[in-house]
């Protein structure tokens, strides 16, 4: 268990290049932190920051209550695992998982007797004698698990530790670390570009961008109020429809004017876009696929052909090519759609995102 606060951390590299850019983050006892953004955003470098594995430039880093800039990473009591695991190649997998234990003279008899109880909870104990040659990636990763879980640190860090794996073992192992995380009900910090792990093992997800925090929430809250464009396009699969639209106002009510039709707005909406001045003015709306419906001719909202229908089972999603872009749709209604079919398609109103086009920062929620 540990509370980790970030407070106006700035990272330069010596090249003077600025990875991190003032960020604030207040990560509480037992909570599972991701860190997500896309590449180069500065999610790892945060990271070793906190692991004590990059210098601080400027602001300060407290892990329960003090401050540990100029703390060793050893003397931080926190474990790193990495995305390639880090094994020692020439050692069992009871050794690996042993080694720090080791090295801190343990008693012979404690190290045997955590080994087999870590061994135990991540199903390794038919593997303890052999080497990370002969493992495959999900075991590999188990016994990078293992090595870290049994120093019983107050806090795990780890940088994309499923990269590795293909998609099935991928989908094991994050269940793996949602049910370690249950049982060992300690401090996660958890970097990923993958927003599924991010939205399924995450109570606080952080949403990054050149080196700058865009959102710190939960799950649900990132999802639904986003607070601008760029996390709304980023949390979702598929991703958002953007689309441009003008705010009219018809007998006292505000609709968003498309191309092809118009969205009436309630009043909650309708209030913070007159409250934003934005009567009249052109904005940029976004809807998620799964709040995009097919529509009779008279309630579009758009209108189109359809370029692509995938079935994915109980759901499907179709790509649908109107006069200036795609919308997409993620539909339950599964009767296959011919290419080239024209279709129209209306939105839930009530889920339409509104940006300002200058700032790109949500209106409406
Ligand atoms: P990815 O998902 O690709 O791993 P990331 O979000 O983890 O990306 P970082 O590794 O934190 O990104 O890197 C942030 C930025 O800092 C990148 O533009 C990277 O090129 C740059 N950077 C990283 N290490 C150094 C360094 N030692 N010197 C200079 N720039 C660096």
């Amino acid at each position: 268990m540990a509370e980790i606060i970030l407070k106006n951390v700035t990272k330069e590299y010596e090249n003077g290049f600025v990875a991190v850019k003032n960020i604030n983050l207040e990560i509480g006892n037992n909570e599972f932190v991701i860190l997500v953004g896309p590449s180069g955003c500065g999610k790892s470098t945060t990271l070793r920051m906190i692991a004590g594995l990059e210098d601080i430039s400027e602001g300060d880093l407290y892990i329960d209550g003090e401050r540990v800039n100029n703390v060793s990473p050893q003397d931080r009591d926190i474990a790193m695992v990495f995305q390639n695991y880090a094994l020692y190649p020439h050692m069992t997998v009871y050794q690996n998982i042993a080694y720090s234990l080791k090295i801190k003279k343990v008693p012979k008899k404690e190290i045997d007797q955590r080994v087999h109880e870590v061994a135990r909870s991540l199903g390794l104990e038919d593997l303890l004698d052999r080497r990370p040659g002969q493992l495959s990636g999900g075991q590999k990763q188990r016994v990078a698990m293992g090595r870290a879980i049994i120093r019983k640190p107050k806090a795990f860090l780890m940088d994309e530790p499923l990269s590795n794996l293909d998609a099935k073992l991928r989908g094991q192992m994050r269940v793996e670390i949602a049910s370690i995380y249950q049982r060992l009900n300690t401090t996660f910090v958890y970097v990923t570009h993958d927003q599924t792990e991010a939205m399924t093992l995450g109570t606080k997800i952080v949403v990054m961008k050149d080196g700058e925090i865009q959102q710190t929430d939960d799950p649900s809250n990132l999802f639904n109020y986003p607070v601008n464009k760029f996390v709304a396009g980023f949390i979702g699969t598929p991703a958002m429809n953007f689309f441009d639209a003008e705010v009219v106002e018809e007998s006292g009510q505000l609709y968003l004017k498309t191309k092809d039709g118009k969205i009436l707005l309630n009043e909650a909406k309708a209030e913070k876009i007159r409250e934003a001045g934005k009567v009249g003015a052109k904005v940029q709306c976004g809807i998620r696929p799964e709040h995009v419906k097919r529509a009779a001719e008279g309630d579009r909202v758009f209108s189109g052909t359809v370029s692509v229908f995938e079935l994915l089972g109980s759901n499907a999603i179709v790509y649908v090519q109107t006069a200036d872009r795609m919308i997409i749709m993620n539909t339950d209604d599964t009767e296959r759609v011919a290419h080239g079919e024209r279709l129209c398609l209306s939105v839930q109103p009530e889920k339409v995102h509104v940006f300002d086009p200058d700032t790109e920062r949500t209106i409406t929620n």
